[in-house]
């Protein structure tokens, strides 16, 4: 392997383990080389008081949602009470409202915003697909390409999580204001998938994957012909809400796991978000899954808390997503997968952690952050090791909430302490994203996103 160039931290995280006074080795094709000291006459970049980790992975988004901060958090006219369902009434104004540059202007911003948190890829769970009438546009892809290539643009990795929607629910009626995301027949949404998949396959940075919904928004026979098709990776938005419980007991007879399982799903290449509200009979049978948590999303949308113990007990992969925005960062969610759970058990220590020592826990949540946000997005990133990706980023030490961290805790010091603006560098693929807090889009991004916000709610 050609080495073009190293970066010098005081610290790394290589293979999983802190190691220090050595540097990584980043091989021409943007892969990692080794962990190592630099022969004489390197490139060495060097990198004081920063600490390397493998890139965050953000196993669940919907970008535009970006547009609603600070817009949801008080009730609508005439309403004295607020939850999931009211706050997605804003989030249909706002998905209605969109045409293609507002759609491109909103992702590119949330991007960035993951990028200057740590998020190196991205998934994105993409479900406003046709015109605002519901006509496909002139080219049927257009708005997942624009995506996409806002992703890009920023530098991020992505997989494209390709929604399939078919109705608001069970014996419901078409509903106007979700024309944008229906496709008329599973056939029509996996033949989307392929023509997507062959369009972006030039770039090796960025993948597709099915995204059927949710057990509400889609019947059985769509979930049969997933299950044939047999796509890389399948996502799925399963029992945040109570009601979705409901409904799924109603017309199928099962609680939304139980469903899924029956129909063949539940494998390695299949992720549930949210997973909160989880029978114990349930638990177990997502064990060679994945459950996607989104502990901050679900805290402000009052979802509830997931049973992330029983699931990690379980053998369940877990991995975390920023979902709709309201907040983007990595470590933030991370301590809050843990924290909530404190709440609720009313103890400390709820995960268990692998291995010993003070930076115990806090491995393991990145490794959630990292690693399992990786598998469930079919990728092969999320650790620093040889030949791996080179999507990595740094936390300066010297932020003021991390001063004086101990040398044998600095990861619990990063993860629960940790915030998002003490990251001030990435890489993806060895290519630099952002240097020294700043990006090459930061301006321009603002300037637009702030007009849109405007043009949006005016
Ligand atoms: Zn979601």
């Amino acid at each position: 392997m050609v080495v073009s160039r190293w970066l010098q931290p005081e610290a790394l995280v290589w293979g999983g383990r802190l190691v220090r006074d050595v540097a990584l080795a980043i091989a021409a094709d943007g892969t990692c080389d080794a962990a190592a000291v630099p022969p004489p006459g390197a490139t060495v970049e060097r990198l004081p008081g920063k600490l390397l980790l493998p890139g965050l992975v953000n196993a669940h988004s919907h970008a535009f949602q970006r547009l609603l901060r600070g817009r949801t958090q008080a009730p609508g006219a005439g309403r004295a009470q607020d939850d999931f369902w009211t706050w997605r009434e804003t989030m249909y104004r706002v998905a209605e409202a969109l045409d293609p540059d507002g759609l491109a202007i909103a992702s590119r911003q949330s991007f960035l915003e993951m990028a200057h948190a740590g998020i190196t890829t991205v998934g994105e769970f993409h479900y406003l697909h046709h015109a605002p009438d519901g006509r496909p546009y002139e080219d049927p892809l257009e708005l997942a390409l624009r995506v996409i290539a806002a992703a890009r643009e920023v530098g991020l990795r992505i997989h494209l999580l390709r929604v399939g929607y078919a109705r608001p629910g069970f014996n419901a009626p078409p509903e106007t204001r979700q024309r944008r995301f229906y496709d008329s027949h599973p056939d029509l949404f996996l033949a989307a998938i392929s023509a997507l998949e062959q369009r972006v396959r030039a770039d090796p940075l960025v993948t597709v994957g099915a995204a059927p919904h949710s057990v509400r928004a889609v019947p059985r026979s769509w979930l049969e012909a997933v299950a044939r098709a047999r796509p890389s990776t399948v996502h799925m938005h399963v029992a945040e809400q109570p009601r979705e419980v409901e409904a799924c007991l109603a017309e199928h007879g099962r609680r939304p796991v139980e469903f899924l399982h029956e129909i063949g799903l539940l494998d390695e290449r299949f992720t549930a978000v949210h997973a909160v509200h989880l029978a114990r009979q349930e638990v177990s049978l997502l064990g060679r899954s994945s459950v996607c948590a989104c502990p901050l999303t679900e805290r402000d949308l009052g979802d509830g808390i997931l049973p992330a113990d029983g699931l990690a007990a379980a053998g369940t992969s877990l991995c975390i997503g920023t979902d709709g925005q309201s907040e983007i960062d990595p470590f933030g969610e991370l301590r809050a997968l843990e924290g909530h759970l404190r709440l609720q058990r009313g103890r400390r220590l709820a995960l268990p952690s692998t291995g010993e020592g003070p930076d115990a826990l806090a491995r393991t949540l990145l490794e959630i952050g990292t690693h399992g946000g990786a598998r469930s997005l079919g990728l092969d990133v999320g650790r620093l090791a040889p030949r791996r990706p080179a999507d990595l980023c740094a936390v300066d030490l010297g932020h003021p909430a991390l001063l004086g961290a101990p040398d044998d805790a600095l990861l619990a010091t990063v993860v629960f302490s940790g915030p998002a603006s003490a990251v001030t560098d990435t890489w993806v693929q060895g290519e630099r994203v952002l240097r020294g807090g700043r990006h090459a889009l930061d301006e321009d991004s603002a300037r637009e996103f702030t007009a849109l916000c405007r043009r949006t709610f005016a």
